[in-house]
């Protein structure tokens, strides 16, 4: 066994372990629902954690979660205006359709 990920955010840490299962990889959440409940015990020992079953999977694991932050980090900003597919207007980021001719953003 060999622990991977830990985090505060139950919600990341079960991501991120959805994740390796689909992979294939063989892992389990720990303290996943401890959190509140742990009266006792230290707060950083309780946080919810990914293991990995085997640590001959660690590299693997490594390479999708780099994969999945990029991802991540891809789909929440792209500050930089776009042109219109149809009438080639350019259009500022936040825009979804394009102002001149509502045109849905290609992705
Ligand atoms: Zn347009």
């Amino acid at each position: 066994m060999k622990r991977f990920y830990k985090d505060f955010n139950q919600f990341k840490v079960r991501q991120i372990y959805t994740l390796l299962d689909e992979a294939g990889i063989p892992c389990t959440i720990k303290n996943e629902f401890i959190a509140g409940a742990s009266g006792e015990i230290p707060h950083h020992e309780a946080l919810p954690e990914v293991w990995l079953l085997d640590s001959e999977w660690e590299p693997k694991a490594k390479a999708l979660m780099a994969e999945f932050e990029q991802d991540v980090e891809a789909k929440d900003v792209q500050p930089i205006d776009w042109t219109c597919g149809s009438c080639e207007q350019t259009n500022e980021p936040q825009f979804r359709i394009c102002w001149n001719c509502e045109s849905p953003r290609a992705v």
